[in-house]
């Protein structure tokens, strides 16, 4: 964080230790103090929610009471699932436990929240209780709009014809899928149009699958069906993965908008392309902020997106609620990440901390994203970038000459790339 907060922190932090300790002294301490404590709820417990409910409670101390409703019992990280379904990790290696947030003081909720009401200030949920707040973090991610995919819309064709775009059971089943496979068969993974969750995410999966194929399947296919006229994210270096590191085993085709999915014969339609009949049909469909986004009417660009305040993250449609993460409208350039997520959640937990404690908002946020991509089981390649608020756009803009591209795949940065999964699970939940 930037000096400006760090000075108004330390003001903030005097401010409430004079405060607990003039409570102390009028007696009944623990009364008083709970009395005091301020109370910030947060929505969805993945790379946006648990870092900012976790830097709540970092920087809030005994001031703030943070309450954290997740639906899962267990965090299961997108990031690094597409190596499960190339077999060279278990999903077990990419899930971790909520007990570190509550070690912070964070009360962690194993529910799903099913309102919010705004005027009441409660998150409802689905066991029936409600919880107050004086603020709300929402980060619960996407949901998909099967709807638009004709052949969709039953729950017997989604559970033949997989996203495994939110890391769980679903990337366990794809990887059943996979294996089962016989070799010569095809692979077809389809990608919505941009703007979706990770625009690097399908590609390493092309990767992934090849990796897996060129050691058990070797007469298999990938076949890339991107509704996009060309690769998302670092173009040059997955193009040059799939010519060098799995010749005639990986197929792109760009232009390739799906219109309609037969999940009995496992065949893709598109606007204007030809069919395409597979033996696993992968369908990332298309995305937009989870239902409890929209349910509580924060849903305003494109019937997809949340807008926010970019200084504070609160949504444009309702303040004291702070939308953050793949739900939001993202700023120009800004990927929906993970790692801008975490970044958006200490944003969101500073903006708030000063909101409560009437401190000055930190206007010279600087915020970065790094993401790895897998191109084998140990080799990887990054893209980098660095995005400032800027006051006069009222948003984030990248810094000119910030960020970077690697070179090739290497070894070295497969190394970077799993250090970086450890330190944010640790930044987020420990
Ligand atoms: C295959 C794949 C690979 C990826 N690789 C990378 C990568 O290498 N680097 C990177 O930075 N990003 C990567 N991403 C993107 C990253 O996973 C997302 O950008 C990130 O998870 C977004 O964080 P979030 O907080 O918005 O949502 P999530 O992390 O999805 O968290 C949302 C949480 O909210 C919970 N939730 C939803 N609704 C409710 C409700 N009503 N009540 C209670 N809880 C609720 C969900 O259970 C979930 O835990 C990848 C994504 C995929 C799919």
């Amino acid at each position: 964080m930037r000096a400006t907060f760090r000075a108004a922190r330390r003001t903030w932090l005097a401010r409430a230790g004079a405060n607990a300790l003039a409570l102390l002294v009028g007696g009944c301490a623990s009364s008083a103090r709970s009395r005091a404590r301020r109370s910030v709820v947060v929505v969805g417990g993945g790379y946006g929610g648990a870092t900012a409910a976790r830097y709540l409670a970092l920087w809030g101390g005994a001031s703030v009471q943070v309450t954290l409703i997740e639906a899962d019992a267990r965090f299961v990280s997108c990031p690094l699932s597409n190596l499960v379904l190339g077999g060279s990790k278990s999903i077990d290696d990419i899930t971790r436990d909520y007990d570190g947030l509550a070690r912070h003081g964070v009360r962690v909720v194993n529910d799903r929240a099913t309102a919010i009401d705004h005027d009441r200030h409660e998150v409802r949920l689905s066991r029936g209780d409600a919880v107050a707040y004086e603020h709300v973090v929402v980060s619960p991610g996407i949901d998909f709009l099967f709807e638009r995919i004709g052949g969709l819309r039953s729950a017997d064709a989604r559970e033949r014809v997989l996203h495994a775009y939110k890391a769980g059971p679903q990337t366990v089943a794809l990887r059943k899928q996979i294996e089962a496979m016989p070799d010569g068969g095809v692979f077809a993974i389809s990608i919505p149009r941009a703007p979706y969750r990770c625009p690097p995410a399908p590609y390493e999966r092309a990767c992934q699958v090849a990796w897996y194929f060129r050691l058990a399947k070797p007469r298999s296919k990938v076949l890339v069906l991107d509704a996009n006229e060309e690769v998302q994210s670092k173009k040059a270096l997955f193009e040059r993965a799939w010519r060098e590191d799995y010749p005639g085993m990986v197929e792109y085709r760009p232009d390739c908008v799906l219109t309609d999915v037969d999940s009995a014969t496992l065949t893709a339609r598109f606007e204007v392309a030809e069919d395409v009949r597979a033996d696993v049909l992968n369908v990332i469909p298309p995305h937009g902020a989870a239902a409890i986004a929209r349910s509580a009417g924060l849903v305003t660009a494109n019937d997809q997106w949340c807008e926010v305040d970019f200084l504070t993250f609160e949504s444009v449609r309702a303040p004291g609620i702070h939308v953050l993460g793949d739900a939001i409208q993202i700023a120009p350039l800004m990927p929906k990440s993970g790692h801008m997520a975490n970044q958006h959640g200490k944003v969101a937990a500073s903006a708030i901390l000063a909101q409560l404690f009437d401190l000055p908002l930190d206007r010279s946020q600087v915020i970065s994203n790094t993401c790895y991509s897998f191109i084998t089981d140990r080799e990887a390649v990054h893209v980098a970038s660095v995005h400032a608020y800027d006051p006069m756009q009222k948003t984030f803009v990248t810094v000119p000459g910030s960020g970077g591209l690697s070179a090739a795949k290497s070894e070295l940065e497969g190394r970077y790339g799993f250090a970086w999964a450890q330190s944010i699970w640790n930044d987020m939940l420990s």
